[in-house]
């Protein structure tokens, strides 16, 4: 069974590195799989403000290169593919990648979430050339040029708020005329000089020839079109879009049992209702999303892992 690990997790988001801790550190002999790079949707959050403990530094990438680093401390292998299919029928679970074949006792399924598109025509050409998902990343192109934030959620209203150190005007589309964000980042939003909010607004098509050009929105409530083109001077201006996220779940779909929405449903040990298979952060179905929960529930998936490879296979 030399060529077989204890645990693979598959993603390295804060769910798979807490997993590989946590089993590294068990001395189980544990791979984590990164698909591009590691850190999942944490690395694009300028501020994490409320992952207890972090109060200096408190950016995605800061926090995220300090667990890669006690990861590695323990141990754990790492390797970079992009796992396409799995097999989960047999009491050794095999994962097929890119690259190889990768055997385990027991594996750790901690994919996370994508942003969802809005899905307009013009979306997807214009992504790069306007169209971001990533304040972090983006927001510095949108020195001084407007920007649209499209979403009601505590994403969209806490990065149109750091969207607005460099962008000279943010406006949040919002389809309803409540924002679902929590009240105190509301109140900060409503007290910004720079942040107007668009409600009832869709937006239905993205345009420009090479940057975003022009934007046509749809009232919700009239189904009134109306086009907005970038100031003259300016010549484009910003799209970014905070719509929620959807599961990343293609290599377990029909695997293991999920919800309506695509979220793997699991017990309070992270058990899927496959043997040796578990999930782990925001690909599972639960109440709440954070940095916090996933590293939670990594831990607790490694743990279980420990307890099953000694039941089943010593
Ligand atoms: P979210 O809470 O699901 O919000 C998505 C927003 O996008 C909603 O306002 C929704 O409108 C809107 N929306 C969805 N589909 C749309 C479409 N096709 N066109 C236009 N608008 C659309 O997602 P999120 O803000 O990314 O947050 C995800 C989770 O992470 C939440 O649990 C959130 O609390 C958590 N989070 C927490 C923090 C924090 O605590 N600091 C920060 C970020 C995220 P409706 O409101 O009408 O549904």
């Amino acid at each position: 069974m030399n060529n077989i690990y204890d645990v693979v997790i598959i993603g390295s988001g804060p769910a798979g590195l807490s997993a590989a801790l946590y089993s590294a550190r068990a001395r189980l002999k544990t791979l984590l799989l990164e698909r591009i790079k590691v850190g999942g949707q944490i690395v694009i959050t300028h501020e994490v403000a409320n992952y207890p403990g972090s109060v200096r530094e408190a950016t995605g990438p800061s926090l995220i290169a300090r667990m890669e680093e006690q990861v590695v401390s323990f141990g754990a292998e790492r390797k970079k593919d992009n796992i396409k299919d799995a097999d989960f029928s047999g009491e050794i679970k095999v994962l097929k990648g890119e690259k190889g074949e990768y055997r385990a006792k027991a594996v750790i399924i901690a994919t996370g979430a994508a942003p969802r598109h809005i899905g307009c025509p013009g979306e997807n050409e214009m992504i790069g050339k306007g169209v971001s998902y990533c304040a972090t990343c983006d927001a510095d192109f949108f020195q001084d040029l407007e920007v649209f934030v499209i979403g009601g959620g505590d994403s969209a209203v806490e990065e149109a708020l750091y969207l607005t150190k460099f962008a000279r005007k943010v406006t949040i589309v919002h389809r309803r005329d409540e924002l679902r964000a929590a009240k105190s980042i509301q109140e900060k939003a409503f007290r910004n000089p720079k942040i107007e909010l668009k409600w009832n607004s869709v937006v239905e098509e993205i345009k420009g020839d090479g940057m975003v050009e022009s934007v046509v929105f749809k009232d919700t409530k009239t189904g009134e079109l109306s086009e907005y083109f970038a100031d003259e001077e300016d010549g484009t201006f910003g799209v970014f879009v905070f719509t929620g996220y959807l599961p990343i779940n293609d290599l377990a779909k029909g695997k293991v049992r999920m919800n309506e929405a695509g979220y793997i449903i699991t017990n309070d040990s992270m058990e899927t209702d496959v043997p040796g298979v578990y999930a782990a952060g925001d690909i599972r179905e639960k109440p709440l999303r954070q940095v916090v929960t996933a590293a939670a529930d990594g831990a607790i998936a490694a743990v279980q892992c420990e307890k099953y490879i000694e039941t089943t296979f010593d």
